[in-house]
């Protein structure tokens, strides 16, 4: 990414965070309150690469990130392998299950696939200290909290977009590399 000197040192992580106002809602999951219906949903919905994962749509409090890859390999996995999950199953994100009544089908949990601890900024960060923190962790995306509660997502691309990176010469390592044109050193 470019030098930290690019962005004018007034600008924060709320100014480039997604969603911006007037944009719908920031997609995530919810610890225990989504069936295998409601998530494939969500994925067919969008095309986002990840998901924060909240405690409830009420407290928006960050409980972790699940990339949709994931999701899509997990759900497929069990809907051929695991015995009862069908649709109306519920997906918890929780370390712990509550005992399901009998009459409900097999949940599905999948605590396995979450990262529990994604990066987080408030969104008063200087967006030169979140590029730097990008550069130096190699991150794909980022969250943006206030007071505890998710606010946004910053993306690696929204950082380009805002800032196209140069064109460098090759030599690097592969995983360096972002769409073929550009990296972080
Ligand atoms: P990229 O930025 O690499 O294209 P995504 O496809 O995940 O990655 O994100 C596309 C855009 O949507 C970005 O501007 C990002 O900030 C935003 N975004 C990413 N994840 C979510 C999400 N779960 N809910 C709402 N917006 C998101």
């Amino acid at each position: 990414l470019e030098p930290k000197e690019e962005f004018s040192h007034k600008t924060l992580a709320m100014d480039v965070m997604r969603p911006r106002r007037g944009d719908p809602p920031l997609s995530v999951l919810t610890r225990d309150g989504m069936t295998v219906e409601d998530v494939e949903g969500l994925i067919a919905d969008t095309t986002y690469s990840g998901f924060p994962v909240v405690v409830s749509h009420e407290s928006q409090r960050l409980m972790g990130f699940v990339l949709r890859r994931d999701l899509i390999i997990s759900i497929e996995n069990a809907r051929k392998r695991q015995d009862g999950v069908v649709s109306s199953s519920r997906i918890f994100f929780a370390e712990y299950t509550p005992p399901q009544p009998a009459s409900s089908p097999a949940p599905l949990k999948l605590r396995g696939i979450m990262d529990l601890s994604p990066f987080t900024v408030t969104d008063h960060t200087a967006m030169d200290i979140v590029v730097d923190i990008f550069r130096k962790l190699g991150l794909r995306q980022c969250l943006v909290t206030h007071n505890g509660r998710l606010l946004g997502i910053i993306t690696k691309k929204d950082i380009l977009k805002l800032h196209p990176l140069q064109l460098r010469p090759g030599g690097h390592a592969r995983h360096h590399q972002l769409d073929g044109a550009a990296f972080i050193p």
